[in-house]
Order: C-alpha cells, then structure tokens, then sequence
C-alpha cells in the first residue's frame, strides 16, 4: 500500500513509566529554591544530566565531592541520592547550612542496612562501587561489602555466620536475584537475609520497558551519557531483543535508523528531565512525517 504524504512512516510509542523519578524532581526543585536565595555547592550530581548541570551552573551552582571537607558557598545540598550520616555530620559541624534532599526510598535502604547491622547481619550491598548511592549507603559501616557481578559473589570470601544484603534503589531485579541465589548456594551455612530495597519508580520503568519491548523493535533511551541507569535501559532492551540506541539529545537521531521500522519505542532514564524527552519525541515524529 502506498503512504500518502501525511501519513506516519512508523508510529511512536512511549513507555507507560519513564524518565525522571519523584525523587530526583523533588531534589532539583529543593535546590532550585535554595539557589535563587544564595548561591549553592551541590555535593554530587542532582541528576546524571548534562541539561540539569547546565542549567544550575547558569545559576551559578558549584559542585563538590560529598566526601570532601570544603565548599566554596555557605550552603550545601545533598542530592537524592543521600549520604552516609557521617558525611551528613561533618558538613553540619563544619558550619554549613546543609540541605538534604535525600529520597524517601534511599533513607528507606539505609534503615533496611542499619537495622541489618544492629541485627547482627554482616552488610552486604549489591550495587555499583564508587555510586553516591552506595558510598552513603556504605559510609557508616566501614565493613561493607560491595558486590555488582556473580563474578564478585565467585571471589567473594566471607566467614559470618549472618549475612544482611540491600541492593541499591536503582538495580534490576533480574539483575539482584540471581546474584541472591548464588550467595545462599555459596555461603550455604550461613543466614542469608535479603531485603529488597529496589525502588518502586525504578521497579515500574523495568516492567513498562518489557511491554515496550514486546511492542517495538527499535527503543531510544534518552538520557545523559554519565548516566548509568540510562546505560542500563539501554542493554535491557538489548537483552530483551530490540535494537537499543542511547541519545542525550535529539540530534543525534540519525534517519536511517528507522527505515524499515513500523513502530518505534522511547524510554528515558530515572535522571532525565521530561522536557529532553518531549524533544526526542518531537524530532521522532518529524522523522516519522519526512
Ligand atoms: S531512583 Fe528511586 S530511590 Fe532513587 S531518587 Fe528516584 S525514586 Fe528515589
């Protein structure tokens, strides 16, 4: 049949839970508010995204590591991703004016870790080393163990006799798991005790990217290239048999990359703003008209 000129060449369908969590908005409204009043040291990054860095820059947002003693600007914000309480500690007692816009559902993760802990459970966290998350999560238990891989659960040694294990709010379930199953089959004399601490909002984009997939064949991924969890939806849709491409920015969709395509799918990371999706959207579909 022949497609007369108005008519889509493929059809654009967007996931029905994407982009930016609540958690992340929250945090970049909190810091948004506290900026126009004096200028701000962001200990971290709000969001693993170029258009919100810029943007607070343009405000005249600095940034410093969490784990650092010095900002150059009275007020500091911790970002949604928390912070060890003695991180949280040492900037208050160092005299600045800390604001903390730590997710509900990351506080929820280090009360699960602290009362693992205060159980007697030797902590365990399955997650990305080096994240913020999981340096927070770590920071007051200088003991931790940190695994991402059933490669680490191989090399791991440990002679407790209860292990407590979270994972971050962020990680896949299919990914977590698996990982749990190997630590009970390896440390099978000891207590394993698991709570899941994955995120709701990350757990409703995971199921949302299994009915895209089933629908579409091709998925774009907005978001950051720093971010990792964008990176992650990406390899997902992989895994899951779509041809997956990671854009920042809508001109880096390239047209032949739909040409035998009749519907193509669009999801977004947990740190992209709806805006960069909407722009993505938008040159999709005048891809789609052309
Ligand atoms: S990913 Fe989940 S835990 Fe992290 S900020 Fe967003 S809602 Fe909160």
């Amino acid at each position: 049949m022949m497609k007369i000129s108005n008519q889509l060449k493929f059809e654009v369908v967007v996931a029905s839970h994407y982009g930016m969590c609540f958690g992340v908005k929250a945090a970049i409204e909190i810091a948004e508010k506290v900026s126009q009043k004096s200028p701000v040291t962001i200990l971290g990054e709000l969001a693993h995204n170029v258009s919100v860095q810029r943007k607070f820059e343009a405000q005249g947002a600095r940034q410093a590591d969490l784990t650092e003693n010095i900002a150059p600007t009275n007020d500091v914000i911790i970002t949604a991703h928390g912070a060890s309480d003695k991180d949280r500690k040492r900037w208050a007692s160092s005299g600045y004016r800390v604001t903390d816009t730590t997710c509900p559902l990351v506080h929820k993760a280090h009360a699960a870790l602290r009362n693992l802990v205060s159980a007697g459970y030797h902590p365990v966290v399955i997650g990305k080393a080096g994240h913020t998350e999981v340096r927070g999560l770590t920071g007051d238990f200088p003991d931790a163990t940190v695994i991402s891989t059933m490669e680490d659960v191989e090399t791991l040694r440990l002679t407790c006799a209860k292990i407590g294990v979270i994972s971050q709010t962020t990680q896949q379930l299919t990914h977590v798991e698996p990982i749990i199953a190997a630590l009970r089959a390896k440390f099978a004399s000891s207590e394993i005790h698991f709570i899941d601490t994955i995120c709701r909002p990350t757990k409703d984009r995971q199921s949302a990217l299994l009915e895209l997939c089933n629908k579409v064949s091709i998925v774009i991924v907005v978001g950051g290239k720093n971010s990792n969890n964008t990176a992650q939806l990406a390899d997902k849709c992989r895994k899951l048999g779509c041809t997956a491409y990671h854009v920042q920015d809508p001109d880096e969709l390239i047209p032949a990359w739909f040409q035998k395509a009749t519907t193509v799918g669009i999801t977004a990371g947990t740190s992209t703003p709806d805006e960069d999706v909407d722009r993505v959207r938008q040159k999709l579909l005048e891809i789609a008209k052309s």
